[in-house]
């Protein structure tokens, strides 16, 4: 059995861990010795000091594009895309190799529990793979035009140039490798920009590739918080493209820096997205997949179907069930393999989460299960909180309209078909929507009407390389995984040949 505390001691022992820029690992400029000058990596499962990390500054932004340009176009714009695809090839073996240390990282640096880091292995070594086979596949077409003679007209795909990626602590490794894999499958260069909750694992990334032979400049990691090294690269002239997953109002703060350049920009944001389980059910499968649309990393997910819109005459059944089943799941500290839910990442988070559990009850909706942090042996140090479900939700409620981000089911009754996909069409949100029906029509119609992004029958979370994924309304726009996803990184230019 793997010793997961023996080999994290030797992970991390509290020592300063440096940034990524040309190749070296580095200080930063705003380093040199001060201790406001580097962030804390804590476990949020205990509260223990991991490692330190440079609070990246707007010069160390600026040294990070200088050396993604200088890449850009100097040795990297010499590679050909069957040698770009042996490194992603390479990059995925060694991401193999060293699979558990990667995950390892993960659930010290931000508490998802090592059973699901490690599960989500196919879904980022499948990503490299997916980018390797379509960083050859790249091309552009011959087109017939209306010009009278011989004139040649076709389109080329370039790479669009320095790619700014800032993304949030939920799910660094996927995360990164869904910016970092059709970066490197296009020819772009990267600056990327972890999340200052957790931005271990990503270091840990960024020194795999380079021992698979990333050449220097093309991937730099600056740490760092938003508001500074963050808000430096969005709006940062010599970058051309931003790709950000994170919350809507850091996407709408992204978007806004993005104009001076006018660079072009895609956003993953957050939601609040409905599952909508019909009186025709089959409970027993729904429930656990109900349940765990939220509570999966405790609920830290984009995606969390925290709205349960349950039909009127199953719907106390239900949501007793779902309650039992949340009551049921092992929380803890995510490094013992049996534990099912972890921590919060951040004492600031879990208050906020706590507010919603304070919100909810004020406002008139009746407390199911869960309800309150949880505390005493066990969970000393961390911040953690027990999954809730709360019943008799109405639409108007805090509850049913923010993004909480933490273990919160809301459940809502409904009578009629059409009025449901009204009332779970009523968010300024779009990310991603669930249905539970054993009718098939009833589940094609649904997920027709249902303004999501994605939208799952009969199953929920399900993401995969080869599947584009995305928000719609203050979800955001752009996509990734799937053909569409290499689009985000390429230019098309027209290229006229008058060949009489
Ligand atoms: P956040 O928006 O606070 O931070 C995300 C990243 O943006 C961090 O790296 C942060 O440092 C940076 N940042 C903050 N302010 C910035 C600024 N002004 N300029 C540039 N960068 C800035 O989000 P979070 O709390 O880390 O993550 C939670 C949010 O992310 C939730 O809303 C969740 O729904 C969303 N999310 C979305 C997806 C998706 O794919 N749609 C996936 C995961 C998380």
């Amino acid at each position: 059995m793997t010793d997961w505390h023996g080999r994290a001691a030797a992970l991390y022992d509290g020592g300063f861990r440096p940034m990524f820029i040309a190749g070296q690992w580095v200080a930063g400029r705003g380093v040199a010795g001060r201790a406001e000058a580097v962030i804390e990596a804590r476990n949020p499962a205990t509260g223990a000091l991991l490692a330190t990390v440079p609070r990246g500054t707007a010069a160390d932004i600026d040294a990070a594009v200088a050396a993604a340009r200088a890449a850009f176009e100097g040795p990297w714009a010499k590679f050909t895309p069957f040698e770009r695809q042996a490194l992603l090839l390479r990059i995925a073996e060694k991401f193999e190799q060293n699979w558990e240390t990667l995950c390892l990282s993960d659930t010290l640096d931000m508490g998802m529990p090592i059973s699901r880091t490690l599960a989500n292995s196919r879904r980022v070594l499948g990503m490299l793979r997916f980018y390797a086979g379509q960083a050859v596949a790249i091309h552009g077409q011959t087109i017939p035009n209306s010009f009278p003679g011989e004139i040649l007209s076709q389109t080329v795909k370039e790479p669009v140039g320095v790619v700014g990626a800032i993304i949030p602590w939920n799910a660094p490794i996927a995360g990164s490798v869904w910016k970092i894999g059709p970066a490197l499958a296009t020819g772009c260069t990267v600056v990327l920009k972890p999340s200052e909750e957790a931005s271990l694992t990503v270091l840990l990334i960024a020194k795999l590739m380079q021992e698979a032979g990333l050449p220097d400049g093309v991937l730099n990691i600056v740490t760092g918080t938003g508001a500074e090294a963050g808000a430096a690269l969005a709006a940062h002239p010599g970058v051309d493209k931003i790709v950000f997953t994170g919350s809507t109002a850091t996407g709408q703060a992204i978007a806004r820096a993005a104009t001076g350049n006018l660079k072009r920009v895609s956003l993953e944001l957050g939601g609040k997205s409905p599952v909508i389980v019909c009186r025709d059910a089959d409970i027993d499968k729904a429930v656990p997949v109900a349940a765990m649309a939220v509570f999966a990393n405790s609920g830290q997910i984009c995606i969390a179907g925290s709205r349960l819109f349950v039909a009127r005459e199953i719907h106390d059944e239900f949501v007793r069930r779902v309650g039992e089943f949340a009551a049921g799941l092992r929380i803890g500290n995510g490094i013992a393999p049996e534990t099912e839910l972890g921590p919060i990442i951040s004492a600031r988070q879990a208050e906020r989460v706590e507010s919603f559990l304070q919100a909810g009850p004020a406002e008139g909706a009746a407390l199911v299960t869960g309800g309150a942090r949880l505390e005493g042996a066990g969970f000393e140090g961390g911040n953690f909180i027990a999954p809730t479900v709360f019943g008799g939700v109405t639409d108007d409620m805090r509850i049913a309209r923010e993004e909480i981000f933490g273990p919160v089911i809301s459940a809502l009754p409904f009578d009629t078909l059409e009025e449901v996909v009204a009332r779970a069409n009523a968010t300024p949100y779009g990310l991603a929507a669930g249905v539970f029906t054993t009718h098939l029509g009833t589940g094609h119609k649904l997920a027709r009407r249902l303004k999501a992004g994605s939208v799952w029958v009969n199953m929920y979370h399900a993401i995969d390389p080869a599947v584009p994924f995305g928000g719609v309304k203050m979800s955001g726009y752009g996509r990734e995984g799937g053909l569409e996803h290499l689009d985000e990184y390429l230019d098309t230019k027209a290229v006229w040949i008058n060949t009489d």
